[in-house]
């Protein structure tokens, strides 16, 4: 690789690696600096124990267009959570199925009594009429809250309460359902046209498999970018790097520092991993925090998705906490064995504590507003370009999609 590339990319999480890729394919040369010790960026996976830990429970939604178009989902080896989610309410545990996707499943779902059966009608409903809706005109409707466009739709308050909330917090990490209404007709969608799943080899095997398409040594670890001028690029520490285009494909805080941008709101969470030694639940499930009481909002027994993320006889479960929390590992970790105590029995206070994530900006906020124009530009002046979440959507989706239009971007204003 030349010591000059045509175009210097900043941060290789899925944005940049996606960006990278789609100049490789276009015969450009480019280099990725990365601030941090691996690539992936919000999508690594850490090996402890023996257990596979995902830097904060995530899932690829396997109907994402453009992880269909450019990931080898054979070769990611991709493990299914069961369609529909438990929910704990009421005292117990709660099964939605998915008639849909569960053989057998209609005659369970119409009899369940979670939900009433207008909010099953009106879940068919809504399940077909955004089947119906291609992705991009899903982003051109008219956009509120995720809260109101619930209500629109007729969903009951009990049913919004007990599975849109935890369900929706759990992927747009927002409890109060103020996201978009946009991002969730997006995620509604495409759960209902696919799976939510893991790679076998945890979540960051997503971003090595598109590095595995890149020249060698296109990627340069450690490298922090400071600051921009012009087409220049000065790293921490002094040096100076120039090139004909600077993709910036940091997150959204750190590329509105480097592009004077104002910084978009965070969404943040935290997360818990537990080793088991029997799985306090046997399918391989979601589970949803359905009453809202204490600082639990989802669960998953990970190891029953994907058994390769724990050794031989052990369960390794993963609990999301919205947002950040002011309290210690150990006060918070209480809290979460005491809810998981009630949940499950004595047996969890047995559970072993791995390790914890606390991820300040898990995603950029995107309240109403947010996605309008659905899609930013990525041309920031001539020569700088943008991507990220925060050009798309927030979502391993979104990251990948505004990655190829700053390649795209790039290419053509080479081609002039
Ligand atoms: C806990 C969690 C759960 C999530 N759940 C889901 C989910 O279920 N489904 C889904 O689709 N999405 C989910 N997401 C969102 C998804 O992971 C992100 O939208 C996506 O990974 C963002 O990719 P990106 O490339 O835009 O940014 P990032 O992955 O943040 O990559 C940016 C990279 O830039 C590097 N960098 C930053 N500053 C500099 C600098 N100055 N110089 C050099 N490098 C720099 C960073 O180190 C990083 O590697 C979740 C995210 C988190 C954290």
């Amino acid at each position: 690789m030349s010591t000059s590339p045509d175009v210097l990319i900043i941060g290789a999480g899925l944005a940049g690696l996606s960006c990278g890729r789609h100049l490789a394919d276009a015969g450009v040369s480019f280099r990725i600096l990365e601030a941090s010790d691996g690539i992936g960026g919000r999508v690594r996976t850490d090996e402890c124990e023996g257990f596979l830990l995902d830097r904060g429970f995530q899932v690829l939604l396997t109907a994402y267009p453009e992880a269909q178009r450019t990931l080898d989902y054979h070769a990611l080896d991709l493990r299914k959570f069961s369609p529909g989610a438990l929910a704990w309410f009421a005292g117990r545990m709660n099964e939605l199925v998915d008639p849909w996707r569960t053989p057998g499943g209609w005659g369970a779902a119409i009899k369940s009594d979670f939900g009433t059966l207008w909010d099953k009608v009106r879940v068919a409903r809504l399940r077909s009429r955004l089947r119906r809706t291609a992705v991009e005109q899903v982003f051109e409707r008219p956009e509120t809250s995720t809260r109101d466009a619930l209500r629109a739709e007729g969903f009951s308050e009990e049913f919004v309460h007990r599975f849109f909330r935890p369900f929706f917090a759990g992927i747009l990490l927002d409890g109060e359902l103020k996201s978009s209404s946009r991002m969730f007709e997006f995620v509604f969608k495409m759960l209902s046209e696919g799976d939510a799943a893991v790679p076998a080899r945890g979540m960051g095997a997503i971003p090595a498999q598109i590095a595995s398409h890149l020249p060698e040594g296109s990627i340069r670890l450690n490298a922090h970018a400071e600051s921009l001028h012009e087409n220049q690029m000065i790293l921490r520490g002094g040096e100076t790097l120039t090139a004909r285009a600077i993709v910036v494909a940091s997150e959204g805080p750190s590329a509105a520092h480097l592009v004077g941008e104002a910084e978009p709101a965070s969404r943040s969470v935290t997360c818990f991993y537990y080793s088991a030694e029997e799985p306090p639940v046997a399918q391989p499930a979601i589970v949803l925090n359905g009453d809202g009481a204490g600082p639990v909002n989802n669960f998953a027994v990970i190891s029953q998705v994907a058994p390769s993320y724990a050794p031989a006889g052990k369960s390794l479960i993963a609990v999301s906490v919205l947002g950040l929390q002011q309290l210690t590992e150990q006060q918070l970790g209480g809290f979460i064995i005491a809810q998981m105590k009630n949940w499950f029995g004595p047996v969890a206070r047995s559970w072993r504590y791995l390790k914890s994530y606390r991820i300040p900006h898990a995603q950029p906020q995107q309240f109403p507003g947010a996605l309008e124009p659905p899609q930013r530009v990525v041309r920031v002046r001539p020569g700088v370009y943008l991507c990220g979440d925060h050009r798309d959507n927030a979502s391993i989706h979104g990251a990948m999609v505004s990655g190829r239009r700053a390649a795209e971007a790039v290419l053509a204003d080479f081609a002039r």
